[in-house]
This record gives C-alpha cells, sequence and structure tokens, in this order.
C-alpha cells in the first residue's frame, strides 16, 4: 500500500509481544520536548472489523520545532490496548513522520478483533498524548442487535462553543458521522460570538500552511478533542474544507482554474493531514483524492459515505458578479439530465451498492438536505442552486437508485443547511399519490448560524414532506438502530454562545422496519 510505504512505518503490529524498542533512523529526534507536541489530540476513524485508523499531528507551541532541521523526521510510537486502564497492550508499533506531511500521524490498524473498544495513545522521545478510544466494526456476517450513532456538521468556530461536541463525547455511541464544514475559511463579522477569543487567526487560506493553521485552531478546541477521543469518526468534507460553493473544480468566484485548483490541492491536504482517514491504496492527499467509502455494521446495516463536492457539475445558471449557489426561479439549465451532483462513477457505485445490499438497514450519509426546501412564489418554486435542488435530474436518478434497494428500509443523513430536519423522501416530492422510499434525518450544526424562523417557515409551508424544520439552535443528531426500528433524537441548545450551555431534546423521530416514514416518536 502507498500510503503505508510512504510513512515509513518501521515496525508494526507486534501483536501480544513484549515491548521491543524499534531502532530509531539516522536524523530521527528523540531529544526531549520543550512543550507538549500533542497540542492537537488524537482521534480514530474508518472502524472495519479488523481495525481502524489512529490519527495524531505534532504541533508544539514551540516555533522552533517547525525551523530545527535536526527535527526534519520524528519518530512517533503507537501503543493500543484492549482495556481502559491501559494495562493490556494489544499491539504497539513506530512510524516516522515529517514536515512534508505537517508532521501528521495515521496508523491503519490491522488484525484486531471485531466488535469490541480499544484504547490507544501515541509517544514521541518524553512526550505522550492523550488517550483516545476506539472500537472495530463486528464481523459481515455477524448478527448484531444495534448501531448506535452521532451525526454531526458544520461548526464555525467564530458562531459558537462547541458544547455539542462535549455532549456527544459522553454518549454511549458506535460512532460518528461528520457530513462536513468541519473547517470555514472565511469569517462573517454580524455572526460571531461575544468573546474576542473566539476569533479566527490568520487571513482566508489560500496555502497549505494556512490550511494547516486554520484546522489546528479548530482542533486546539477542548470539546472537539474529547469527541475525537471518545468515538471513531466516519467523515466526509462540504465546501468550506476549501471555500464557500465551490463545485468541482471550479472557483466560486470565477477566478484562474489554475490556480484554483492549486488551492483545492492544499485545502483537501491539509483536510487529509487532520482526519483519522486511509486514502485508497494508490492515492496521495491532493487531487484527484477518494474519499467516498462504504462501511457495513454487521448484518444490521450497510452505510455510504458520499462526496457531494469534488465532482460535481457547475452550478446552474449562476451569477456572473456574485458566483456560488443563489435562488434560482425559472433556469432551464436545471433540466438537463447531464449535470451530476456525485460524479457519474460514485453515482453508479452508490447505486450498485444499494441494489446488492442485503443487510437490514442503509444508510446514505452525505452533505446536505436531500429533499426539495423551496418556497412557492407567484413565479413558480424557487430552488436553491447549491444543493440538491440545484441538481434535480441527480437527485430523480439518486431516487431511483434508492427505490431500488434490495429490501427497502432506506434512511439519507444529511447537514450543511444549519438546520434540523425529518422528512420523507417521496419518488416524486410533494405528491401525496407518490409513494415514500426513504426517510431523510439532517442533522443541525454544531456551531454554525441558522436561518431565520420566517424563513423557515416558509420552507414548511411549501414543503409538506418536511415533518420537522428548526434552524433556531445548534447541536447534533443522535441515531440509536436495531433491527425493528431507528429512533433519531435532535440534541440541541438554543444558546451555543454561553460556554456552559447543555444540550436538550428538541424533538425525536422513529422510522420503524419496513415503513418509510418518519413518525414522531
Ligand atoms: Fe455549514
Ligand atoms: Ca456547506
Amino acid at each position: 500500500m502507498m500510503h503505508r510505504r510512504a510513512l515509513g512505518r518501521l515496525a508494526v503490529s507486534m501483536a501480544l509481544m513484549p515491548w521491543l524498542r524499534t531502532p530509531l533512523a539516522a536524523g530521527v529526534a528523540a531529544a526531549p520536548w520543550r512543550s507538549q507536541p500533542f497540542t492537537l489530540g488524537v482521534a480514530s476513524g474508518q472502524p472495519r472489523p479488523d481495525g481502524a485508523v489512529l490519527w495524531t499531528r505534532l504541533a508544539p507551541d514551540d516555533e522552533d520545532f517547525f525551523t530545527d532541521t535536526q527535527r526534519k523526521t520524528v519518530a512517533v510510537s503507537y501503543e493500543v490496548y484492549s482495556d481502559d486502564a491501559l494495562r493490556r497492550p494489544v499491539t504497539r508499533g513506530e512510524v516516522l513522520t515529517d514536515a512534508q506531511r505537517g508532521y501528521s500521524v495515521h496508523v491503519p490498524l490491522s488484525g484486531l478483533a471485531p466488535d469490541r473498544p480499544y484504547w490507544y495513545r501515541f509517544t514521541s522521545g518524553d512526550a505522550v498524548s492523550a488517550t483516545g478510544r476506539t472500537r472495530t466494526a463486528p464481523a459481515p456476517q455477524a448478527a448484531v442487535g444495534r448501531l448506535r450513532l452521532a451525526l454531526a456538521s458544520c461548526q464555525h468556530y467564530e458562531q459558537g462553543w462547541f458544547t455539542a461536541h462535549r455532549d456527544l463525547a459522553a454518549q454511549d455511541i458506535d460512532l460518528v458521522l461528520f457530513v462536513g464544514d468541519y473547517i470555514y475559511e472565511g469569517s462573517n463579522p454580524r455572526r460571531m460570538v461575544a468573546p474576542a477569543q473566539r476569533r479566527h487567526t490568520g487571513g482566508i487560506p489560500r496555502s497549505l500552511a494556512e490550511y494547516r493553521a486554520r484546522y489546528a485552531l479548530y482542533r486546539r478546541d477542548p470539546d472537539l478533542q474529547a469527541a475525537h477521543a471518545a468515538h471513531p469518526w466516519l467523515v466526509t468534507w462540504d465546501d468550506h474544507e476549501v471555500v464557500n460553493d465551490y463545485a468541482g473544480g471550479l472557483d466560486p468566484k470565477g477566478g484562474d482554474p489554475q490556480l484554483f485548483l492549486q488551492r483545492r490541492v492544499a485545502a483537501y491536504r491539509a483536510w487529509f493531514e487532520h482526519m483519522p482517514v486511509e486514502l485508497p491504496a494508490g492515492q496521495q492527499p491532493g487531487v484527484p483524492m477518494r474519499i467516498h467509502q462504504q462501511l457495513s455494521w454487521g448484518q444490521l446495516a450497510d452505510l455510504w459515505m458520499l462526496d457531494c463536492r469534488q465532482y460535481r457539475s457547475p452550478h446552474a445558471c449562476p451569477d456572473p458578479l456574485r458566483g456560488g449557489g443563489r435562488i434560482l426561479l425559472g433556469c432551464a439549465e436545471l433540466a438537463d439530465p447531464a449535470r451530476t451532483l456525485l460524479g457519474a462513477e460514485q453515482e453508479q457505485w452508490l447505486a450498485d451498492g444499494l441494489a446488492r445490499s442485503a443487510r437490514g438497514w442503509k444508510f446514505v450519509a452525505q452533505s446536505t438536505l436531500i429533499n426539495p426546501w423551496g418556497v412557492v412564489t407567484p413565479l413558480g418554486r424557487s430552488a436553491y442552486s447549491d444543493g440538491w435542488d440545484g441538481y434535480p435530474q441527480a437527485r430523480e436518478r439518486l431516487m431511483t437508485a434508492l427505490a431500488a434497494a434490495a429490501g427497502a428500509n432506506v434512511v439519507t443523513l444529511g447537514g450543511d443547511v444549519h438546520m434540523a430536519v425529518a422528512a420523507d423522501l417521496r419518488r416524486h416530492a410533494g405528491d401525496t399519490a407518490s409513494p415514500v422510499i426513504a426517510s431523510e434525518l439532517v442533522t443541525t450544526s454544531i456551531s454554525s448560524r441558522g436561518l431565520s424562523d420566517t424563513v423557515v417557515d416558509g420552507i414548511r409551508q411549501s414543503n409538506a414532506d418536511i415533518h420537522h424544520a428548526r434552524a433556531d439552535e445548534r447541536g447534533y443528531t443522535l441515531l440509536d438502530l436495531r433491527a425493528e426500528r431507528l429512533e433519531a433524537q435532535f440534541r440541541t441548545t438554543a444558546h451555543p454562545v454561553l460556554p456552559d450551555s447543555r444540550l436538550q431534546r428538541q424533538a425525536s423521530f422513529v422510522v420503524q422496519r419496513g415503513r418509510p416514514q418518519v413518525e414522531r416518536g
């Protein structure tokens, strides 16, 4: 595997062996640290039946670290245990990292037992990281009774505290799904919270160094660190990991495409360097970088995590001056069947997977709201061009794939709109004669501000399939799946600007097996 080789793993998977010292390569610093290098915490992700990916990144406060040539290559050890007291070692090993990869560390573990928790930490020289907890997925054929998830997205640093992550970290769940807007590149002066320390540092990122610094700022948040340390995550991105409302390789502001692609390479690399992910064999961080993936949870569920940005067609009927998404009325381009949101390859991959899946439930996790959410006006229905509404032919094909899913029980999961939504997905939205083929649950944002109540009222009035829509509170969504039913709870706070606010249940919904309608729980 390309990435594994590139990481320069010296010795791995000495499962159940005594601690062995691995000789350090020339130039590797094991010297005492002048300050703690594990300032960004630890993380894990992509659980499989035999392993998961462990992550950390060295980022000491001491700026000399980044200029000291003696420390060009640094050895980092990882340790995995089967108990939270770290008494029963399972495996350990050492990897090398360097400036080229931003001192990030990704360790794809294998050889672990299925369906159980593990604890891990990193060391480097005399420094020791926080301890994280991860877990493996059940074996593919295992009869599994339950899967508990948290669904989260949209965490603007300047618009609220990450209180939702503190609540999420304390939950007894198997996995966190993060569906995009992990960082924001821009600021909105009207939406900043009061404390002056809650501000982006640096300007709008464009270079790799600037994107790295933005991720590092977010990752220093203790609540976000707690959520990563407590559970494995499965992640995708949306637009703000690069720039608001970009589409594929196109600069939303209509800038030089070559320059934009360079910026996208930098942003994608920085994303990779901060996420607990392993890229498919042969892929380098940058472009193109396949991040969509599928995960199975025993015989209980299949889950697809999609990439809604990298392969999409340009926005329909764009405003040549402003660029990006806009509200459309009467745009003939929307009818063009060649326009795509997922790209032809990913679309086919999802359709094939859904048609083949023999598991009881199917989760399709992606970045945004799939149901139409335009409003009825005297000039016709409005459509926001940056979401699925801006790609209606692609949505039509998605509906066909969802309707054809083997054994039904399809639930789509999304974020992006800063609004908690529970809705039915009909073959033809809003047409009560058309069958409900899936259920849709969209999480509100962790901290990013939402639309006004007036706008949300309008959305609800014009879209009968949307049974719940609230944009006034911040939080995340808890999902509790058993063979017979899925329970979803929107956990929110109205006060993300207060550091000590508590999350509460805003609403709960249930989806029964064999009945795709969302019902109030
Ligand atoms: Fe967002
Ligand atoms: Ca977004």
